[in-house]
């Protein structure tokens, strides 16, 4: 969500292009690995995706087990951890760790508990490092009428976001996503702005909560996965938008879209065109603004693309059915 700005701001736009994508490069990057090894019950191992996390990032969690697992839950510091199992895979666990992008920094515990299929307990815990994010901050002096909205204004933006914090709270216990998760427009790969706070004549904004992806008005709009529409309507910040539900926890949110393509309810597959893109709400240009939450931390939507990158179930069966292969 881009403020309706001066020139002097669009010309320092392609600046944080370059330090965005710093940022998820030392994000993405596997340096010294684990400091802090998981201890878990004998037969059990924890795997994390990298050794400490970041403000906004995201872990893959992989938990292994000599024996069938039935019930597995996960809790990091209060919080519950999405975890699910994949076809064929009654040894495996996975599931994914949302550091929020304004969370404090220091070590959290993560715990995995739960029974093997013979009624055993299992369990393993780790600390997780949480560093501050690496983020772009802006300091710019605008006409106020850019930083204070009329008093409707800001009632109107204040229910909005509260009934997106009712949306996001909620957790389908059901999985509804089945494979990788995609980048919603086509040829697409980066966006911009994760995590950039800005500092509008001396008063802090709230973080930028998604990343902005570059798109031309009425280019397509595709769901990240498979899920069910929580929110399909226009909003006064994000201008027409769309929040996809993909179950245990796990949102996308999809704004300024030019139309809007999908009802509140409905079933999407993967890549089913919720919208278009365009320039709604308070925003400098067309664009996508595209967000993700996980148990309502906001984290950066294209690292769950790199994450999960397992085929669907129906692929894995195809494969595992294979002659020759296992
Ligand atoms: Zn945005």
């Amino acid at each position: 969500m881009n403020l309706r700005l001066n020139a002097a701001v669009r010309k320092r736009r392609a600046r944080f292009v370059v330090v965005c994508l710093t940022a998820s490069a030392v994000l993405l990057s596997s340096r010294a690995m684990a400091k802090n090894a998981a201890t878990c019950t004998p037969g059990t191992k924890l795997r994390l995706s990298a050794p400490e996390s970041s403000q906004g990032s995201l872990l893959l969690i992989v938990v292994t087990s000599t024996k069938p697992l039935a019930e597995v839950q996960g809790d990091w510091g209060g919080r519950s951890v999405p975890i699910w199992q994949e076809v064929a895979r009654e040894r495996q666990r996975k599931g994914l760790l949302a550091v929020d992008l304004e969370k404090a920094p220091g070590d959290y515990e993560l715990k995995v508990t739960g029974q093997t299929a013979g009624g055993e307990e299992m369990s393993c815990s780790a600390i997780v490092a949480v560093r501050k994010g690496l983020f772009a901050t802006e300091k710019l002096q605008v006409g106020k009428e850019f930083v204070e909205p009329s008093p409707e204004q800001i009632k109107r933006a204040d229910e909005e976001r509260q009934k997106l914090r009712n949306i996001f709270e909620r957790v389908t216990p059901e999985r509804l996503w089945d494979g990788k998760f995609r980048v919603p427009l086509d040829g697409v790969t980066t966006g911009a702005n994760f995590g950039r706070r800005r500092i509008l004549n001396g008063t802090p904004g709230s973080p930028h909560g998604g990343v902005d992806l570059p798109g031309t008005t009425g280019t397509p709009v595709h769901a990240a996965q498979r899920g069910r529409v929580a929110l399909a309507e226009e909003l006064f910040f994000s201008g027409n938008t769309v929040v996809v539900d993909h179950g245990l926890g796990i949102y996308t949110f999809y704004g300024h879209l030019s139309e809007i393509d999908v009802k509140a309810g409905d079933a999407l597959e993967p890549g089913a065109v919720l919208g278009k893109v365009g320039a709604t709400g308070r925003v400098t240009g067309p664009h996508l603004h595209w967000g993700l939450t996980v148990d309502r931390a906001r984290v950066n939507p294209l690292l769950l693309v790199k994450l999960l990158s397992s085929p669907s179930s129906e692929e894995a069966r195809k494969k595992s059915s294979r002659p020759g292969t296992n």
